[in-house]
């Protein structure tokens, strides 16, 4: 291959990459009206993840930057009106960093907010150069205990705290995602050690506590994996209560 098609073919790499969908109107990823992209592949495995087809990254479309943009453009008036803005979320975002940065610095360019929704699993160095252009983190964090931690995901917690503690650092607005699992992340003492830690992080705004649901389930049965939360029940209304009393006693709001 001759040098000139190696550059090609290198930028074109660069200006795209594997997602899984897109949502033109969500509501739920970050502030206002979003427009949300799922991007395709993820380290983790978490047990209880609603996206495991989203796993491998080469299962996903491979789109460019270009044609994303032109979508995200027919929205900026709803984001206008809204306060909202873009979410990349997964999948695991920061798998494609340079794909990710490209984004949101185009969509910065042009006024638009952007939101990355991630679980921090990432070397510093490659997401630093992400973070530069996202506008708000939601950042989750799926236990303080790391062996819970480790039940749950199957990997380390190390990058995730590093992450946060970075995020501080800098000053980045970020709200940190925990969900709710009874009989795996509920135990009171975990909760209360990731309030403790999270409130050391003065750049967080909030809290969102997210109940454990099955709308995955029928996901898991199609890929056939082995769905290890099959019996668990959503958490009840008191304990989702008690638990967002505890982030709200160290200080923390708490949605
Ligand atoms: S980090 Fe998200 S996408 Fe990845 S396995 Fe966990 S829940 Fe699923």
């Amino acid at each position: 291959m001759n040098q000139t098609k190696t550059i090609e073919k290198d930028f074109q790499r660069q200006k795209s990459g594997y997602i899984h969908s897109v949502e033109s109107c969500g509501t739920v990823d970050g502030p206002g009206i979003r427009f949300v992209i799922f991007t395709q592949g993820c380290p983790l495995r978490c047990l209880y993840c609603h996206n495991p087809d989203c796993r491998h990254l080469e299962d996903g479309k491979l789109i460019t930057v270009e044609q994303l943009i032109r979508e995200i453009k027919k929205y900026t008036s709803y984001f206008k009106s809204s306060g909202g803005g873009i979410t990349i979320t997964g999948g695991e975002p920061l798998m494609q960093p340079e794909f990710v940065q490209e984004i949101c610095q185009r969509c910065q360019e042009m006024g638009i907010h952007t939101t990355l929704d991630t679980s921090g699993y990432v070397q510093l160095k490659v997401a630093k150069q992400v973070l530069d252009f996202v506008d708000l983190v939601l950042l989750d964090i799926k236990s303080f205990d790391p062996k819970i931690y480790h039940d749950v995901t199957s990997v380390s917690i190390e990058p995730t705290l590093e992450f946060a503690k970075y995020l501080k650092e800098i000053k980045k607005p970020a709200w940190i995602r925990f969900v709710l699992v009874p009989n795996l992340t509920d135990p009171i003492p975990n909760i209360q050690a990731l309030a403790q830690f999270i409130s050391t992080l003065d750049n967080v705004e909030k809290v969102e506590v997210l109940p454990f649901h099955q709308m995955g389930k029928y996901k898991w049965e199609q890929l056939g994996y082995d769905y290890q939360l099959k019996d668990t029940n959503p958490p009840s209304p008191e304990l989702i209560e008690a638990v967002k009393n505890i982030f709200k006693s160290y200080g923390l709001e708490t949605q």
